[in-house]
């Protein structure tokens, strides 16, 4: 006769904490430590680099047994928290990131304990996120009758905007055919300042590097038109199909924002698909004082930009939205038995994010944004964007009054590249001495820049998406700026024989 298993070496929830009020210690002990964390981030360095023994502790063994919870979370303690990227600090200025808030951190965390999936299936996480949308699309001037969704960052939404792109202007069912099927090669068009992400977005779609034209920008390092008309004749002309044009509210390199108005009315005219990247900078519409930067964003037919960077929201979260409602869902819309709407009960309405995107398992990044838009306002936010710009508008007018700093391109927005001048000094010379002064400043902790190149110059880039920094900071940066290049400027003529 066969025996069923008395069942004895069964142990649920065997992931649980097998002493609740220990682990309510624990847990407390662990919310004291971000708050702690978050608060005294000024007195910290900005930066510092994990030290060898440290990085060498994680080549460990793989634990067959548990050290405990207590034991584990002491391990990031000593070894994790250290040693941050640093952008929660006032002086982190470098890429585009945001600083996050500690209301941010408990959301996720109040997020993630949930730990609902937001592929659409029914719960009050879906109602968030649609609420989220609305409020975004308000203050983004974009129509109530978009589509959209909250997604990881700027990149993937960039890449889900073409990708819906391409399904409603490849002019051919690309869906069931593919694009190996085209009658004429799809390309599209962006200015060299582009985002590269949208680069890796061409490549995932399938349409190459060459499918985007990169083409040419003027002095303020904006898209520039007469090239993109002619770029789109001469494709025509040789039995291409121009599908899309993307235009950009804040290029990373120099915050500059492309005539959005301009390239609509081009795309208007071209029956071309306009997608905006408006990472960090679609938020210049959220000021009065800033709003006109933007102009023309609104009538995009898709819009990528982050809620990571400029709203501080803990990363990852970006968001797409497309005009077209139908056009977005056409794209990613597949039939899956599992997946059907049922009359009632938790599938009523099927995968309704899942269809908007190729995600399926969806995190709960609303709440995070939900939350901080409660909790803060929009006003706040405004005023952000505004105090944010204000300082680089302070930072520019520092550098143009000091003769040993040079601007290297027009602060528009929120950036200012610069870079340290010595009399006699040419361009590679130039080069190497500030780029010494980006790896001093970052390693001494004392801020974070980042550096770009702009004709041939290298720049120290200061992305201003940070609710921590007063204009002391700033004053301080150009002191440290003029300290290291006085004494890397030996080092460099030394280096430069
Ligand atoms: C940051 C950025 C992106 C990419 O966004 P992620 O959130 O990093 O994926 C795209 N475009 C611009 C202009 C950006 O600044």
């Amino acid at each position: 006769m066969q025996t069923i298993s008395s069942g004895t070496d069964v142990r649920p929830g065997m992931l649980d904490p097998s002493d609740w009020d220990e682990f309510r210690r624990l847990a407390h002990q662990m919310v004291d430590d971000v708050i702690q964390a978050q608060r005294e981030v000024r007195t910290q360095p900005v930066w510092r680099p994990v030290p060898d023994d440290v990085q060498a502790s994680f080549d460990s063994p793989l634990p067959r047994a548990g050290a405990g919870m207590q034991a584990a979370y002491e391990a990031f303690h000593q070894r994790v928290r250290p040693y941050p990227l640093g952008n929660t600090h006032p002086r982190f200025w470098g890429w585009v990131m945001g600083t996050g808030t500690p209301f941010g951190a408990m959301a996720e965390m109040a997020a993630t304990a949930m730990n609902p999936n937001l592929a659409g299936l029914r719960n009050a996480g879906v109602h968030v996120e649609e609420q989220v949308l609305e409020w975004l699309k308000e203050m983004l001037g974009f129509p109530r009758e978009a589509s959209g969704l909250l997604v990881s960052g700027g990149s993937m939404a960039n890449t889900i905007g073409l990708a819906v792109a391409i399904q409603a202007r490849a002019g051919f069912d690309v869906a069931r055919e593919g694009l190996s099927r085209a009658p004429r090669p799809l390309v599209l068009y962006a200015s060299s300042e582009t985002h590269y992400s949208v680069v890796k977005t061409v490549r995932m779609l399938g349409l190459g590097d060459d499918a985007l034209r990169r083409l040419p920008v003027d002095d303020e390092f904006k898209l520039d038109l007469a090239a993109l008309e002619r770029a789109i004749a001469a494709d025509r002309a040789a039995g291409l199909h121009p599908f899309a044009v993307i235009g950009n509210a804040g290029t990373v390199n120099t915050g500059a924002f492309d005539d959005l108005n301009a390239i609509a009315d081009i795309a208007d005219r071209e029956n071309l698909w306009t997608h905006v990247d408006g990472a960090f900078g679609a938020f210049a519409a959220l000021d009065p004082s800033s709003r006109s930067l933007a102009a023309g964003m609104e009538r995009a037919d898709s819009l990528a930009f982050d809620l990571h960077k400029w709203m501080c929201v803990p990363i990852e979260c970006g968001c797409l939205l497309v005009r077209d409602a139908e056009a977005h869902r056409r794209a990613f819309t597949v039939h899956a038995e599992y997946l059907t709407p049922m009359p009632r009960g938790v599938a009523r309405d099927g995968g309704r994010f899942s269809n908007l995107g190729p995600q399926l398992s969806r995190s709960f990044r609303a709440l995070k944004v939900w939350l901080s838009i409660l909790a803060h306002g929009a006003d706040t936010y405004a005023e952000l964007i505004r105090t944010n710009l204000q300082q680089a508008r302070y930072l520019t007018d520092l550098i143009d009054r000091d003769e040993r700093l040079e601007l290297l391109a027009p602060t528009e927005s929120n950036v200012v590249c610069f870079r340290y001048l010595v009399p006699g000094f040419d361009d590679d010379a130039l080069n190497a001495l500030n780029r010494g002064i980006v790896m001093e400043i970052q390693e001494q902790g004392i801020a974070v820049p980042s550096h770009t190149v702009l004709n041939g110059r290298f720049a120290i880039r200061v992305a201003i998406t940070n609710h921590r920094t007063e204009n002391g900071d700033l004053d301080l940066l150009l002191e440290e700026v003029r300290r290291l290049g006085e004494s890397c400027r030996a080092a460099v003529v030394m280096g430069a024989g």
